[in-house]
């Protein structure tokens, strides 16, 4: 699909598109940044930071891939948003790093609800310790939630998992965060599901393969 087309369908929906331009080359991203795209999402420090040094500095850059503490001071505080939080020691890593540098940084808070990773996500403990600490955290402002579908092209699996993600997503906002005008992004939606996504209430889309295949 083209770039055009597929922001178009992005602001007419009221969503935020971010391009997954990881793998992709310095030139391909700059491809679609002259076409105007400013927020790119990439999963691997090192790739972003190697990338990034060649690229504008006026890209919003998002880290969407698991991410662990030790790679924290390596994104920080040059990073946009980082989606990819899920868990009580990453969210303390962020926090103690951005306090040093003396920024705040954006993040989500990512849920596992697909079926090949339901056994990775956080139980209630786990999830009650990082909002507590989330809640009151200086140097962290928690937009909203990330989440994936499972990797399937069965509508009825998807629109589950989104339901389940969207109604995550009010739980924390009138629960823990309705103070919190920062919290309201939704990213959910990739090239295979995006429109899916949308239609359940998403309102920022990760996308890769869609946008830079057609190139
Ligand atoms: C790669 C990736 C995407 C984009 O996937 P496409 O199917 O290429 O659109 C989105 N989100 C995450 C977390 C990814 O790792």
């Amino acid at each position: 699909m083209d770039y055009n087309s597929l922001l178009t369908f992005c602001k007419e929906n009221n969503t935020e598109l971010v391009a997954v331009s990881k793998t992709r080359s310095v030139d391909e991203i700059m491809t679609l940044y002259n076409l105007g795209q400013r927020h790119f999402g990439e999963n691997r420090v090192q790739e972003w930071r190697e990338k990034k040094d060649l690229l504008p500095d006026d890209i919003q850059w998002h880290l969407i891939g698991h991410l662990q503490s030790n790679k924290v001071k390596y994104l920080i505080p040059e990073i946009h948003l980082i989606h990819s939080v899920d868990s009580l020691k990453l969210a303390e890593k962020i926090n103690d790093v951005s306090k040093s540098k003396n920024v705040t940084t954006n993040i989500l808070i990512q849920y596992k609800v697909a079926q090949e990773e339901s056994k990775f996500g956080l139980d209630d403990q786990e999830e009650n310790a990082l909002i507590e600490f989330l809640r009151t955290a200086v140097n962290i402002r928690v937009n909203g939630i990330m989440g994936m579908g499972t990797f399937t092209s069965d509508e009825s699996v998807l629109s589950k998992e989104f339901t389940t993600l969207i109604s995550i997503f009010k739980r924390l906002k009138n629960e823990h965060f309705i103070q919190n005008e920062n919290f309201k992004i939704k990213s959910i939606g990739m090239s295979g599901d995006y429109k899916l996504a949308i239609e359940h209430g998403s309102n920022m889309v990760r996308i890769g393969s869609l946008l830079f295949n057609s190139l």
